[in-house]
């Protein structure tokens, strides 16, 4: 493993699960648009969070008018 100090761990562990986007996805693209940190992209058929980004903010999650979008 290398160290984990370059990538701005500061969040208590139990709120390191990064968001998921379910199947309710309708690709309206309105939280890729919050994500302050790019971890959104259009993936085939829904939006998809890049876990390795996400810093759990929960921006994505608020903007989602379909309720698509649930944390861990
Ligand atoms: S929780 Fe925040 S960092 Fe993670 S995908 Fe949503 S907007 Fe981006
Ligand atoms: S805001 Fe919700 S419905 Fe729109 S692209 Fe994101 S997850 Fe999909």
């Amino acid at each position: 493993m290398m160290s984990s100090s370059s990538a701005g761990l500061f969040l208590p562990k139990e709120e390191m699960m990064a968001h998921k986007i379910s199947d309710k996805c309708v690709s309206c693209g309105a939280c890729a648009a919050q994500c302050p940190v790019e971890a959104i992209s259009q993936g085939s058929n829904t939006y998809v969070i890049d876990a390795d980004k996400c810093i759990d903010c929960g921006a994505c999650k608020e903007t989602c008018p379909n309720e698509a979008i649930e944390q861990g």
